[in-house]
């Protein structure tokens, strides 16, 4: 037998509707605030990751999916949805006469190498959004105000909205400094990966799954120690926006998030859900550098990215009502072959009216039939009978009080839309 692959899922079923139910509220929730949607390709120049989400990174170094394609490229399945955004800009020149800054969502599969386990996965999905084009506080606001919301619409009440700055480069500078300085002595206490890191990347250091949560590390120098006057203000505004807006964040002067490309705002959201415990479900910041590093013009922008999986799981595990649709409106009975053929006639008429309606595929005759309109939950039953339709009728039956109607085949859908 030929099983899925480890770390991959097939969705079908509750879990396919509880999917449908959360594409609709992160849908709307997107169209309020202008996010156009946008679908970039799964694969991509292995370039494009190893430039823009960086070498140094775990997600790059270690957990791509890298293949060579029979024109001898190389390809990687993307591990994060930014990059692929920025290049879609770049390749189009929005930039051009661009008056308003560009604004996309995506939802979509990403590919990681990772060790699975319960909610990290090698096929994830994942819901972001990307402002490009301004740099502005109040784009940094809009950003976190639409992850914030959404998770608030979502039923996820309790999450935290972590919020941190590296400032712009020269404060990054001084702070990367600062840090390889202070990590230097402790070298031999840290991992193999992040001995590497000090010198190369110090920052990541502060994000290492293993290393993380060592007292060295909850020791480090702050980011916001480092800042010069214009980044302190710039976050000083952002967290009075947050303020007025009414959004609860918490301060984390470590918090730098796993890529590279960040500058400025990093955010993080985090929960915590029961039988789960403190779990991250989405994160982004300001990316000021990354369009310049894939050979467009200096563009701002500012993203975030949710994991979809983790924060369908934390609904659940939660207790979130998806409203999920229990049942069928309609179940068409029918026996004989004329019988079928107004049973198909009938099914598209309803189905293009709005009521969900199923019928039988496998000629089960009445008996049958009543058991499967009850195994769906179907509200109504048609029964239709050669008799009844010499006067153009079918037999309309209430499926929870048992009460029968004959009802004119042209009154049909009118009869059941008043029964709704
Ligand atoms: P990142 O792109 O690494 O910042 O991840 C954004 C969010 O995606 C995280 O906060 C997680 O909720 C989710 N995520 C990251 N990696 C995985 C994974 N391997 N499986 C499932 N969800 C993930």
């Amino acid at each position: 037998m030929i099983t899925k692959q480890k770390g991959t899922m097939d969705i079908y079923g509750e879990e396919s509707q509880k999917r449908m139910y959360v594409n609709d509220i992160l849908r709307s929730i997107c169209e309020k605030y202008n996010y156009s949607y946008i679908e970039t390709p799964v694969f991509e120049a292995s370039e494009l990751f190893h430039r823009a989400v960086g070498d140094a990174t775990d997600i790059v170094s270690k957990e791509t999916y890298d293949f060579v394609d029979r024109g001898n490229r190389n390809l990687t399945l993307r591990p994060e949805g930014t990059a692929g955004v920025c290049r879609w800009y770049i390749e189009n020149k929005l930039y051009g006469n661009q008056t308003e800054p560009v604004k996309a969502y995506y939802i979509g599969k990403m590919y990681r190498y990772d060790r699975p386990q319960l909610g990290r996965y090698r096929e994830l999905t994942q819901f972001g959004i990307e402002l490009i084009g301004s740099d502005d506080v109040l784009a940094d606001l809009d950003v976190i105000s639409l992850a914030y919301n959404t998770y608030t619409i979502l039923g996820l009440k309790d999450v935290t909205i972590n919020i941190n700055t590296l400032g712009d480069k020269e404060s990054r500078n001084n702070y990367r400094k600062a840090l390889i300085e202070y990590l230097i002595p402790y070298k031999e206490e840290l991992c193999e990966d992040c001995k590497e890191r000090i010198e190369k990347n110090p920052l990541r250091v502060l994000d290492c799954k293993i290393d993380g949560e060592k007292d060295i590390l909850l020791n480090a120098p702050k980011t916001t120690n480092y800042l010069n006057e214009t980044s302190l203000n710039r976050y000083n505004k952002l967290k009075e926006y947050l303020e007025l807006l009414d959004i609860n964040y918490k301060e984390n002067p470590r918090l730098v998030r796993g890529l590279d490309y960040y500058d400025h705002t990093v955010f993080e959201i985090t929960a915590d859900v029961p039988e789960m415990g403190n779990l991250a479900l989405g994160g982004g910041g300001r990316y000021n550098g990354l369009i310049e590093l894939l050979d467009g013009p200096s563009v701002p922008a500012v993203g975030f990215a949710m994991g979809y999986d983790r924060t369908v799981m934390a609904m659940t595990y939660t207790g979130v009502n998806f409203d999920t649709k229990d049942g069928i409106d309609i179940y068409i009975m029918y026996v004989s072959d004329t019988e079928k053929e107004t049973a198909a006639l009938l099914a598209q008429d309803l189905r293009l009216n709005d009521f969900i309606t199923e019928t039988d595929y496998l000629n089960k005759g009445l008996k049958g039939e009543f058991k499967s309109a009850d195994r769906l939950k179907a509200k109504y039953l048609i029964i239709i009978n050669d008799q009844d339709l010499e006067n153009n009728e079918v037999n309309v039956k209430d499926n929870l009080t048992k009460e029968e109607e004959k009802v004119n085949i042209n009154n049909l859908v009118e009869y059941l839309d008043s029964h709704r």
